[in-house]
C-alpha cells in the first residue's frame, strides 16, 4: 500500500495540470537552452517568473507538442519490448570544479540493452509539415550532443543520438542521427561557459541572435523587453529596473541552492515516500 505521502503526491499530479517551468538558477543549466541567443537565455534567468512563462509557453508547448514524445515511447516499447525503452532519464554534467556550473536535464526515450547499456538516445520534436527535404536544426543537434556527452560512459561502444521529428497530424517524420562530435560539444560547452560568465559578471549580453528567424516578435518571447534595453552588452546593475507595460520590473539573478542542502532535502523527501527503506549513498 502506498504511504499517505505517496498518495498525496499522486493526487497532486492527477489533480493539477502541469504548471510548467522550473526555476532557473545560476550554476545549473539546461541542455534545451544552449542554442539560444545569450541575451534571451539571460533574460529567462533574470526576469520574474511571470515573464519567464512566456519562454515556457512559446518553446515548451511548441516543442512538447501533443505529447508526441510519450507516443514515440509507447510505439518503441510496443515494437522493441518494455525493457528496452526508458524515458525521462536524468542527466548531469558536473563542471563545477572547472567552470563553476553543471548541466542537468532529462532525456527523451533511450533504447537500452542489458545492464542498461544505452544504444540510442532519442530527442523527439513535434513539428509542422516535414516536407520533401527535411533537415536537422542546429539547435537540436546542439541539444542531442549534450545528452550524448552526459551518457557517453553508458554506451557500449558507439554512441548514437537521433533527433526525431514527428508531424502529429499525419505521423510523417524524419530522423537524423548524430554521434558525439567532440568539436560540436566544445562549441556547445563554450556557449555554456560564456553564458555562465554573463551571470557571474552580472552583465546583460549584447543583442546577438544565433538565428535570424528567432530574433523576431513572433518567436523570441523577450523581443519587447530586449528592445527596452541598450543594444550592446551592459551592466545588469544599471539596468535592473525596467518598465514593462507600465510596471517597474526588477531583474535579478537567482543563485543555485547549496548542493549539500539539496541532497539533504532530497533524502528527506525520499524517506517520506519510501517509508525509511535504506538507500545507497547520494552525492
Ligand atoms: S530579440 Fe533577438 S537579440 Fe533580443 S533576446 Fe530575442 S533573440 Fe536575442
Amino acid at each position: 500500500m502506498y504511504s499517505e505521502d505517496m498518495r498525496g503526491l499522486l493526487a497532486e499530479k492527477f489533480d493539477k495540470d502541469d504548471e510548467g517551468g522550473h526555476e532557473p538558477k545560476k550554476g545549473k543549466y539546461s541542455p534545451s537552452d544552449c542554442w539560444k541567443c545569450h541575451r534571451a537565455w539571460f533574460l529567462k534567468y533574470v526576469l520574474p517568473m511571470e515573464y519567464r512563462m512566456a519562454d515556457e509557453e512559446s518553446w515548451g508547448t511548441f516543442e512538447r507538442g501533443n505529447d508526441v514524445e510519450d507516443k514515440k515511447e509507447e510505439a518503441l516499447k510496443n515494437y522493441l519490448g518494455e525493457n528496452h525503452v526508458i524515458n525521462g532519464v536524468d542527466i548531469e554534467i558536473d563542471l563545477r570544479d572547472e567552470f563553476g556550473f553543471r548541466i542537468t536535464g532529462e532525456t527523451d526515450p533511450l533504447i537500452v540493452w542489458r545492464n542498461l547499456k544505452v544504444l540510442i538516445i532519442y530527442e523527439v520534436k513535434s513539428t509542422g509539415e516535414v516536407g520533401e527535404d527535411p533537415s536537422l536544426s542546429q539547435s537540436h543537434l546542439f541539444q542531442i550532443v549534450v545528452y550524448l556527452k552526459a551518457l557517453e560512459d553508458r554506451f557500449p561502444e558507439r554512441e548514437i543520438g537521433i533527433v526525431s521529428y514527428v508531424d502529429k497530424k499525419n505521423y510523417q517524420g524524419a530522423d537524423f542521427s548524430s554521434k558525439l562530435k567532440e568539436e560540436i560539444w566544445q562549441l556547445v560547452l563554450s556557449r555554456f561557459i560564456r553564458f555562465h560568465q554573463f551571470l557571474e559578471n552580472e552583465e546583460i549580453p549584447a543583442r546577438n541572435p544565433m538565428n535570424s528567424w528567432y530574433c523576431t516578435e513572433e518567436y523570441c518571447p523577450y523581443y519587447e523587453i530586449c528592445h527596452l534595453l541598450p543594444e550592446e552588452k551592459v551592466p545588469l546593475e544599471d539596468n535592473k529596473r525596467i518598465k514593462i507595460d507600465g510596471e517597474v520590473v526588477e531583474l535579478e539573478i537567482p543563485k543555485e541552492d547549496d548542493r549539500e542542502a539539496e541532497i539533504e532535502e532530497f533524502k528527506g523527501k525520499l524517506e517520506k515516500i519510501t517509508g525509511g527503506i535504506e538507500i545507497g549513498k547520494i552525492d
